[in-house]
């Protein structure tokens, strides 16, 4: 626990939970105390491989013992390597990268104008997002989510972002006139509540892309990079690939690294000048982006991840049944999975840390458990126990 008494000279626009942690080893997470963590939390879906897993500290410290940075004024063969894996594991052709998922979005939107831009109608600017969105916290990415509490006090909303329902497709349909350039869409929303897009809405947005010669792009910031037992979400789904789509989070392992996925056609308006980053694609990024994907995209990794995502959710289902005044029911897919609440999200997250299990609250009062997809059927069953006693302690309390 937090010991420091003086006061903070950070920003406040953080709540901290009054903890801070000293070291992390897979799973786990250690106070300067010695106390013990299990981490469900992952640092937001960004530990994919938990903490300090050694095939990334290796590539880490070998990297940085031969290049930190150079800029993008040249050749970058990291970049190149990671991007042509990325490539040939996806629907794209073309990366560019960022040092957070705020910024792969960015490049997304401009990619996604620039684009009608050059083929003949400049006037499609505008990008359709839905209720419950997230796309980061930049002045785009919040005119883009629509999230009235993160607009609040910070001016006029950059123009060219329309929201719609979640799930209404007459709606949607409606919201397409001649000014639309996008369509954007998390496969499974992440901060708005896990909350998993069906297969057949996705493959109607596809069509609907194509019928009126708009683009669609994918926001896997939180989804991607195995969670969902894929390497994308969305690859669950045949006939729905998007024309881009935004990475961050696990592809850095806990690394800040985002990017930007294109098709040939979709990325062919962004040429020399148009877009730019200092530290995007930096050697280090990079020589940790390979090393995830080194482990990610090993024989029967991904596998796993499903194995593992089905004993959590029936042992999470389980838990709901027994607590059904505090938890209302379990969504999500694979390792990125939410407990509905019935009690308030940010108190259930509260008893759980006490009981040593690190969650994270959501939007439409859901707790999200999205450990490393490292964690073993052992760490499960000890969460599970953790969220038994703590469920426990609040029903005997309430
Ligand atoms: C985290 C997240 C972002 C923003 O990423 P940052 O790295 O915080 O800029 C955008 N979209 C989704 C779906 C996310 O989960």
């Amino acid at each position: 626990m937090s010991e420091n008494a003086s006061p903070s000279t950070l920003f406040s626009a953080f709540a901290r939970a009054p903890i801070h942690f000293e070291r992390g080893e897979g799973v786990r997470l250690y106070t300067s105390s010695g106390e013990e963590f299990l981490d469900f939390a992952a640092g937001i879906a960004v530990n994919a491989l938990g903490h300090c897993h050694p095939h990334l500290v290796e590539a880490l410290q070998t990297q940085a013992q031969t290049l930190w940075h150079v800029s993008n004024l040249y050749e970058s063969p990291q970049q190149e390597s990671l991007a042509s894996r990325l490539c040939d594991n996806s629907f794209a052709d073309r990366v560019f990268f960022t040092n957070s998922g705020t910024e792969s979005m960015e490049c997304a939107f401009k990619t996604a104008r620039r684009w009608h831009h050059d083929n003949g109608a400049p006037e499609r600017v505008d990008i359709i997002t839905f209720e419950g969105a997230f796309h980061g916290r930049s002045l785009a990415a919040i005119s883009a989510g629509g999230n009235e509490k993160y607009m609040m006090g910070f001016g006029p909303k950059v123009a060219g972002f329309n929201q719609v329902d979640f799930d209404d497709y007459d709606q949607l349909k409606a919201a397409i006139t001649d000014t639309t350039a996008a369509i954007l869409i998390e496969p499974v929303q992440g901060e708005g509540g896990i909350r998993p897009v069906s297969h057949q809405r996705l493959r109607e947005l596809r069509e609907l892309c194509e019928e009126h010669g708009i683009l669609l792009i994918y926001d896997e910031i939180q989804c991607g990079i195995g969670r969902t037992g894929k390497l994308f979400a969305h690859q669950w789904v045949d006939g729905a690939e998007p024309d881009i789509m935004g990475i961050a989070k696990g592809i850095g392992g806990g690394f800040p690294v985002g990017a930007c996925l294109a098709t040939e056609k979709a990325a062919s308006g962004m040429q020399p000048g148009t877009h730019g980053t200092t530290y995007g694609g930096n050697p280090l990024a990079m020589a940790v982006g390979n090393a995830v994907l080194d482990v990610v995209l090993e024989d029967g990794f991904l596998d796993q991840v499903m194995e593992k995502a089905i004993f959590l959710k029936q042992r999470l289902a389980e838990l709901a049944d027994s607590y059904p005044d505090i938890i209302e029911g379990v969504r999500g897919d694979g390792l990125m999975q939410g407990l509905k609440c019935k009690a308030v999200n940010t108190e259930v997250v509260a008893a759980f840390r006490d009981h040593h299990l690190l969650s994270v609250p959501a939007g439409d009062n859901v707790v999200r458990l999205i450990p490393p997809l490292t964690v073993g059927e052992d760490d499960m069953r000890e969460a599970v126990e953790k969220m038994d006693a703590a469920l426990m302690s609040m029903q005997n309390a309430g």
